[in-house]
């Protein structure tokens, strides 16, 4: 049996994937999510993405969840002229809120408020940081800049100012549309751009819930704003993603890794989801191979417990979707075995406060010290199984959902694989039989295999888990 893959991988669809043929081959090199990111592109073109992405994960009998990441916020100049400047250290360029099509003197800017939010001396980061100017004086709606670091500007390019601290909204008007769309495209997770804190989370939530959607929020961290409120914005999500390109240009990119770790850590704490993002096997985009760097980069964000790893644009518009897929799970699994080698500790002495967790504490405790296939879960909303993915196992968790809308959210669960599960009875022993004869069809254990298994009783209610069962595969069937 092929050893499976506990990190998931998610993939942006863009020109380079957006096919039935490069769908597929991503799916049969093993994507779980698909990220499609609503910077580009008409609502028309998510759904029918989405509509594709499920048709084929049908194809490949397994769930794909699908994730709708918002623009956001992004502060961004207007167009120039020739649709392009170059420009040089010391040169002097001005940001006019006013200017309707930039120069090389001049360029415009949508974000109109953003001359009375700097003052001089401020550091200004255009495109990704390329380009770097600081704020001399603001005289109206300009705002007079030296060049420190110079280099071709083009039409549209992000602004980012070094330490944050701009005011903007982290949901536009174009962000209350898409959440319309991902709605409507029944997405399973949407990701916010650049929220502030853990108000920004709730309040895209409740948009999500008023336009009748059941996507988990995901907080993309970005902002230097956001790593203060850390703890608020981790606990008012479902997961939180290190956005690692903005974030790197708005606190450093050196300050990156650091924050990483810590928001790793902090958001299992919390019990939380994690998504790791961002330039992850970036010279793909060009090349059918990754560098040693890149391979670093996605193993240690394994090693840091993260539940998924990102491609952007290498998948989105990159020559080698697919191979930077198969990349990943390669560096995936051969840095999983290091981490569970080194992370075998339940998590130390703090007392438990709900069932759930116990009976899933219960059962990682017990994986450890028997030897034992596998965990299976019975879950309807997928509480338990976050309880078990959270602590560190060997086995795999197997979650056995009767909603489709479960199965596709724990796409994103570290160590967990969904498998649909009808309940035929309330009868709960024959329930376990059956979800036991279920997985050792689908190939997970065999006979004669311990396993273990975790029910809620009364059967069928959300976060109800209290129940673990030790069972010798095939002891008490019936023949
Ligand atoms: P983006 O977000 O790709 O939507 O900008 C991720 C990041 O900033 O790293
Ligand atoms: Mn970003």
């Amino acid at each position: 049996m092929t050893i499976l893959r506990k990190t998931k991988i998610v993939a942006t669809l863009g020109p380079a994937s957006n096919s039935e043929e490069v769908l597929n081959r991503m799916a049969e090199a093993g994507v779980d999510l698909v990220r499609l990111n609503f910077s580009h592109g008409t609502a028309q073109d998510h759904v029918a993405a989405a509509n594709l992405v499920r048709e084929i994960a049908a194809r490949h009998r397994r769930p794909i969840g699908v994730l709708c990441d918002l623009q956001g916020p992004k502060i961004r100049i207007g167009k120039f002229e020739g649709g392009k400047i170059e420009l040089a250290v010391r040169d002097k360029f001005i940001l006019d809120a006013e200017c309707a099509l930039g120069n090389r003197e001049r360029v415009g800017l949508d974000y109109k408020t953003l001359p009375q939010e700097v003052e001089p001396g401020a550091v200004l980061l255009l495109d990704d940081g390329r380009i770097v100017m600081t704020v001399e004086s603001v005289k109206g709606s300009e705002i007079h800049c030296v060049v420190n670091v110079g280099g071709v500007l083009s039409n549209n390019k992000g602004i980012n100012r070094q330490g944050g601290g701009l005011a903007a909204e982290a949901l536009t008007d174009k962000d209350k549309e898409d959440i319309k769309t991902a709605v409507a495209l029944d997405a399973d997770y949407v990701a916010i751009s650049f929220p502030r804190s853990g108000a920004d989370v709730e309040y895209a939530r409740k948009l999500v819930r008023e336009a009748g959607g059941h996507a988990g929020i995901i907080a993309k961290v970005e902002r230097a704003e956001a790593i203060v409120a850390l703890e608020e914005i981790i606990d008012a999500s479902e997961a939180i993603m290190v956005a690692r390109g903005d974030l790197g240009v708005e606190v450093g990119d050196a300050a990156v890794p650091g924050l990483q770790k810590r928001m790793i850590r902090m958001a299992r704490a919390r019990n939380k989801l994690v998504i790791t993002a961002t330039q992850m096997m970036e010279s793909m985009i060009t090349n059918p191979i990754p560098t040693r760097a890149e391979v670093s980069d996605v193993a240690n964000a394994v090693l840091d417990g993260t539940d998924a790893v990102m491609l952007s644009a290498e998948s989105a518009a990159g020559k080698y979707p697919v191979e930077a897929i198969l990349a990943m799970d390669r560096v995936c699994r051969e840095a999983e075995k290091d981490y569970d080698s080194q992370h075998l500790k339940p998590k130390g002495n703090k007392d438990f406060h709900r069932i759930d967790e116990s009976i899933a504490m219960a059962a990682v405790h017990v994986a450890q010290h028997l030897k034992v296939k596998a965990i299976a879960s019975l879950t309807e909303s997928g509480t338990a199984v976050m309880w078990l993915s959270r602590a560190n196992t060997l086995v795999p968790i197997y979650a056995l959902a009767g909603k489709k809308e479960t199965r596709r959210k724990l796409t994103l669960f570290r160590g967990v694989y969904p498998y649909p599960f009808e309940q035929s009875t309330d009868d709960r022993d024959q329930i376990l039989q059956d979800a036991e004869d279920e997985l050792r069809m689908r190939g997970a254990f065999k006979d004669g295999d311990l396993i273990l298994l975790t029910i809620g009783e009364p059967v069928g209610v959300s976060g109800g888990t209290n129940t673990l069962k030790i069972v010798k595969v095939g002891e008490h069937r019936k023949s």
